[in-house]
């Protein structure tokens, strides 16, 4: 059975709790990450599980008929709520009008899932920093290719392999699945996020509806955060809305199956790879845009064809290595100190750990909520 293999590391891709035919393993995130739990009383040792780890085995596409793409959606609004260059919404949008359905990560309050949907896919639109829960997506999945729906699961590259390897051992159409991921940092935890929104919830005495990762308030190359309120009203200002990009970049709060991630590479398991095109004021200055550039590696002929179907975006050949992207190489590093967190954490708590690794003293903070308050005004004036 599966224990092993969380023992090592897991990508919390729920696979495992799909297949299992005596509903055996429930995963959770008590650990921290998406994990599954086996309940060895229930287990008749019959392998599904094992055989459909992602950890065990990837399939990953060559690398001889990849095209790389600049990509900017031609919709300002699309563009703006878009983390990059808008090449989701364009590849989503074709689907639907195909009559197809679009699988994408949402958020709410203190938590980052997965969901289906045939029609408003806006909610998917932007990055979330955290690792996502998949529950009971690949049975979704699996009912929509057999009723001869063309589905787009859109992911990190695990989760792509994962979906892949599903639909692959199941023997579903794996020409109706269409595979776009990214090219991936990595994923905090879902547990540290959920501390997080309370912690900021304490501290402003106020509901958050929902965090927003990296909105374009400051333009796409600046990494703002925002927390809209229940009461409609948007904090972009205070020291506590803007500490989780902290949390992400430190990398102390990400799994630790991310710092071997073998994704990490030009070879691809997607049809399609997007990502921000750092770098382009470099390889290409003539196609800087401050609204948000999506760079996208077209992998398969399907991807190529999905990509270059879509009519709402202006769209560029570029070459790979014009892109600026260490994840397309390597993984991120692991901090010095990782375990220390993690053993700090478990043992004081978010708050105690905030204090200790991402909180400047009392006057750095007042220095840190006027200076995004001077930002911010500027920027609207
Ligand atoms: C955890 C994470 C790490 C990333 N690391 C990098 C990186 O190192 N370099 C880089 O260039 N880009 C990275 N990205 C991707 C990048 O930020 C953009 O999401 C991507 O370029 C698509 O932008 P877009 O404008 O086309 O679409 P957007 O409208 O921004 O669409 C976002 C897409 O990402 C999916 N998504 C959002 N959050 C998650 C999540 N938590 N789990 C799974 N899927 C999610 C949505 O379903 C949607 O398809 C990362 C994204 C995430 C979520
Ligand atoms: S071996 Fe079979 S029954 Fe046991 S946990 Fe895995 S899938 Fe479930
Ligand atoms: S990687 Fe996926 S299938 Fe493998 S143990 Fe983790 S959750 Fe289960
Ligand atoms: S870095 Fe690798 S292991 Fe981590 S979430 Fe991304 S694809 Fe999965």
């Amino acid at each position: 059975m599966i224990k092993h293999i969380t023992e090592n590391n897991c990508f919390g891709c729920f696979a495992c709790e799909s297949i299992c035919p005596k509903s055996a393993i429930k995963i959770d995130s008590k650990t921290g990450f998406y994990k599954p739990d086996v309940d060895s009383s229930l287990c008749i040792e019959c392998g599904l599980c094992l055989n459909i780890c992602p950890k065990e085995q990837n399939e990953k596409n060559g690398i001889d008929n990849q095209v790389a793409y600049a990509i900017k959606h031609k919709e300002k609004s699309v563009l703006n709520e878009s983390t990059s260059g808008g090449a989701f919404s364009s590849i989503a949008n074709r689907v639907i009008e195909m009559n197809g359905v679009v699988y994408g990560c949402i958020t709410s309050r203190n938590e980052v899932r997965h969901t289906r949907t045939e029609s408003d896919y806006s909610e998917m639109r932007g990055s979330k920093y955290v690792q996502s829960n998949l529950s009971d997506i690949h049975n979704q999945i699996a009912n929509d290719l057999k009723n001869g729906r063309m589905v787009l699961f859109t992911g990190t590259p695990c989760q792509c392999s994962s979906m892949k390897k599903f639909v692959k051992q199941k023997n579903l159409p794996e020409d109706m699945l269409l595979l776009v991921d990214f090219i991936c940092h990595g994923t905090p935890s879902p547990k540290i996020f959920s501390d997080y929104i309370s912690y900021c919830e304490s501290k402003a005495e106020k509901n958050i509806k929902k965090h927003l990762f990296r909105p374009k308030i400051n333009g796409w190359t600046k990494h703002t955060e925002a927390n809209v309120l229940t009461d409609g009203t948007v904090d972009y200002q205070s020291y506590e809305s803007q500490m989780y990009k902290s949390i992400f970049h430190s990398h102390l709060a990400m799994n630790e199956t991310c710092f071997s991630c073998p994704f990490a590479s030009v070879e691809r398991v997607s049809d399609v790879t997007m990502a921000d095109f750092w770098g382009v004021q470099k390889s290409h200055p003539e196609f800087f845009d401050n609204r948000g550039l999506s760079f996208a590696l077209a992998n398969t002929k399907k991807g190529r064809d999905f990509v270059l179907g879509c009519m709402d975006i202006d769209i560029t050949e570029v070459s790979v290595d014009d892109v600026d992207q260490p994840q397309l190489h390597r993984p991120c590093s692991k901090p010095d100190g990782y375990e220390k967190f993690w053993s700090v954490y478990n043992k004081r708590g978010f708050s105690y750990v905030v204090k200790k690794y991402y909180h400047g003293g009392w006057l750095y903070r007042k220095l840190s909520d006027l200076y995004h308050k001077l930002k911010i005004r500027k920027n609207h004036e």
